[in-house]
């Protein structure tokens, strides 16, 4: 009976990066697809809103809580067959890249170092360095919460885009397991060496205290460009056009924006992108920093930022 697993009241700040939010009315951490059926089962037999939380490195919980069922998805399958990954939607992504490393099993290096499950990472197509995960992915099977089916997507099936797919636009999709496809490689050494380079670039950009990573998506360079064309200028003469984008903290950072602060949120000195929850922030907190920073890009370069994180419970 899933009833018996469903906790009430549950807290959820621990369970997600940032380290802020309220507790879930209804918490399940979800392992295996009869459980996913049940809980579905359930929150429609009770009217409930259900919401998916991953490795929680993505969201902002609100200070209230979650209202209906929250489910933590915990599918912890790991099979390896040749250069073909499976993953459950639970597995921490640091997990699979290291153990494509181990395996001397290519295409995932840029990975190291993303937070976070294999379910918010198919979800949210991550990436660095020039890699997503659109590019090693074979197949993703998902519960349809709104049919109750279990569907297998195919890569063309999937919707992937800049930090998005088809689970992110469609959430009535679940993602359970994704099977990757890498490539076998004899060169452990120059495997070994970029991923290095990638864990000193985090080490040495990235902030330490809590957050959930960029806040903000990058810009397509050609979006600046129809927006405002002094700023476009301007990035091209900082050279802050790299692949095509413009960063998202490179906006913060020419309003003077770093530092900046609201209660216990911060922006961060180190990363722009990054908010940082440097006193016991409040996700109000967060949220009042996030609408001071899209009110004062838009009023003085005329552009529009766009969330990565997500929202929970709000
Ligand atoms: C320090 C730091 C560095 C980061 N660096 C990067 C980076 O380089 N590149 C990058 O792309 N991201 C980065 N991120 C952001 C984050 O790690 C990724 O977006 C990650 O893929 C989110 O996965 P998650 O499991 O934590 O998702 P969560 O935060 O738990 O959830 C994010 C969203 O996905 C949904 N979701 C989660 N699991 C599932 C599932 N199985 N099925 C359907 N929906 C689901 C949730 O409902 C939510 O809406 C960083 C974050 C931090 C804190």
């Amino acid at each position: 009976m899933i009833q018996n697993k469903i906790k009430q009241n549950y807290p959820l700040a621990e369970l997600s990066t940032y380290k802020i939010g309220g507790p879930a009315e209804y918490f399940l951490q979800a392992e295996s697809q009869e459980e996913i059926e049940e809980a579905f089962a359930f929150a429609k037999a009770q009217n409930l809103p259900v919401t998916i939380l991953g490795g929680g490195s993505n969201i902002l919980i609100n200070d209230q809580g979650v209202k209906g069922l929250v489910i933590k998805l915990h599918n912890q399958e790991i099979e390896i067959k040749g250069d073909e990954v499976l993953c459950g939607a639970g597995v921490e992504v640091k997990t699979i890249a290291e153990l494509a490393f181990e395996k001397n099993l290519s295409g995932i290096e840029w990975s190291i170092g993303i937070p976070g499950s294999m379910g918010g990472a198919i979800r949210g197509n991550a990436g660095a360095h020039g890699g997503s995960f659109d590019q090693v992915v074979e197949l993703v099977r998902v519960f349809d919460c709104e049919k109750f089916l279990w569907v297998d997507c195919m890569p063309e099936d999937c919707g992937f885009a800049y930090r998005s797919s088809r689970f992110k636009t469609e959430p009535h999709y679940i993602i359970w397991e994704v099977q990757l496809r890498l490539k076998a490689t004899e060169d452990k050494t120059a495997m070994e060496k970029v991923m290095n380079e990638y864990r000193e670039y985090r080490r040495t950009s990235q902030p330490k205290e809590p957050s959930a990573g960029c806040v903000f998506k990058n810009f397509f360079a050609k979006d600046i460009e129809e927006a405002n064309k002094d700023l476009f200028a301007r990035a091209e003469k900082d050279q802050k056009i790299r692949g095509g984008k413009i960063g998202a903290g490179y906006l913060i950072e020419i309003l003077n924006l770093k530092g900046s602060s609201i209660g216990g949120a911060k922006i961060s000195e180190q990363h722009a992108n990054f908010l940082v929850n440097v006193e016991k922030a409040s996700a109000a907190d967060v949220r009042a920093l996030i609408n001071k920073i899209k009110t004062e890009v838009k009023k003085e370069l005329a552009v529009d930022m766009e969330e990565e994180i997500q929202y929970i419970g709000f």
